[in-house]
């Protein structure tokens, strides 16, 4: 079992002084607007991964009037307690203590995973391919130490390639210097592309299974992965053909100088009923698929680590009707996790007839209440 039991917050956004205890499974969150549910959430979230989700600024987590802000959370992991500390003053460093240990800021990263799930994420969606290239980075990355190492070094290629392509374009011998950057690229670009293919699969599975169970089977979702390089599921093919296509495209590079082929232009595409979710779905539609994505991030994290990270749902009920409320809920009872639910609506008994064992925790001008404590009621 793994859970955030408790957190005191100091300073942190419109918290002065707050502390509270968290049921191991469900805590609903409710309050009327601006009063502090993203927040709290976001306290949460920062534990973990020492970072905000909707700010990459430090400062702007800390309170208008005090000036700094402390972050302290109990997890519970394997039976064990482990203190996280987080401490920041304006225009200072963060200082991180784990069992009253200073650590790097990043050290505890993989130990306490929390994964969130928010409005602004309907922009993996709505958006352009470059977040969802970013979200199957950073997936890839949390699954495979070595898609990290490629994408490194493969960005470090491109660089230098695109620097040759605009520097020295006119040089006599441009096509003899570009020749080993493009057996690179190829090369690392086919392998990561490789390791999308196998996450994509791997994440539709998942997906498809919770975004049927959203629809009651009604829509079907699927993930297809969309390429500037002709690729199939043996990677030395796929390079093969990314250096073909890198000698079709040499005088245009050179005309643009840039690189015009690789996974650094390629894009995941969500369908929905088999046309491009982007395009063609509704609101509801759009943030089912985004959720569908995050949960499936979830049951890998699952199946990978036999345990499920903690979840936070800020607001995320506003916009789905009761059907995929209720589908949603029960989801989360059979993940088995801990789960935080915002929302400024209250969900109107849905709750309450899935499961009898929660906590609800009302928050007002940012001031958090534990209203109750449903131990089997
Ligand atoms: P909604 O239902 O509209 O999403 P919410 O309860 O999630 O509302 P929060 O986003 O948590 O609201 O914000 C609550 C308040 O915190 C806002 O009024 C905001 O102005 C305030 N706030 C944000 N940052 C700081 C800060 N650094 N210091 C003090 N107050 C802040
Ligand atoms: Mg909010």
């Amino acid at each position: 079992m793994f859970y955030l039991e408790g957190l005191h917050l100091k300073g942190f956004r419109n918290y002065h002084n707050q502390q509270l205890h968290f049921h191991p499974r469900l805590n609903l969150v409710i309050g009327e607007n601006a009063q502090g549910k993203t927040n709290l959430l976001e306290s949460i979230y920062y534990l973990s991964v020492t970072r905000s989700f909707r700010t990459n600024r430090d400062n702007e987590l800390a309170n208008f009037e005090d000036r700094y802000f402390y972050v302290k959370g109990n997890f519970v992991k394997d039976d064990f307690k482990h203190i996280i500390q987080l401490s920041y003053r304006l225009n200072e460093q963060l200082k991180v203590s784990v069992n009253r240990k200073q650590e790097d800021r990043f050290a505890h990263l993989q130990h306490f995973p929390v994964i969130v799930f928010s409005p602004d994420d309907l922009q993996i969606i709505k958006d352009g391919p470059a977040i969802r290239r970013r979200f199957l980075n950073l997936e890839g990355s949390r699954l495979n130490p070595l898609y990290f190492e490629d994408l490194k070094n493969y960005q470090r290629s491109l660089m230098q390639r695109n620097y040759l392509l605009k520097e020295k374009r006119n040089h006599l011998k441009i096509r003899e210097y570009l020749e080993p950057w493009d057996y690179k690229l190829a090369e690392l670009g086919s392998s990561i592309i490789n390791s999308r293919l196998i996450l994509i699969k791997a994440l539709e599975k998942e997906a498809r299974l919770f975004f049927d169970r959203m629809t009651g089977s009604l829509e079907e979702l699927t993930l297809r992965y969309s390429s500037t390089v002709d690729f199939n599921n043996n990677p030395e093919t796929t390079r093969n053909n990314f250096l073909n296509a890198l000698s079709k495209k040499r005088d245009v590079e050179l005309k643009k100088g840039s690189t015009m082929i690789g996974p650094h232009l390629d894009d995941l595409k969500v369908m929905i009923n088999g046309f491009d979710s982007r395009r063609f779905s509704s609101q509801g539609q759009k943030r089912t698929a985004a959720l569908a994505l995050k949960m499936a991030e979830v049951s890998l994290f699952k199946l990978r680590n036999d345990e499920s990270p903690i979840i936070l749902l800020d607001d995320v009920f506003s916009e789905f009707d009761n059907s995929r409320k209720m589908h949603l809920l029960e989801f989360l009872k059979e993940t088995a996790g801990q789960c935080f639910i915002s929302t400024a609506t209250g969900l109107n008994g849905l709750v309450e007839n899935l499961q009898s064992d929660y906590k609800i925790i009302t928050v007002r001008y940012g001031r958090a209440f534990d209203e109750t404590d449903r131990f089997g009621a």
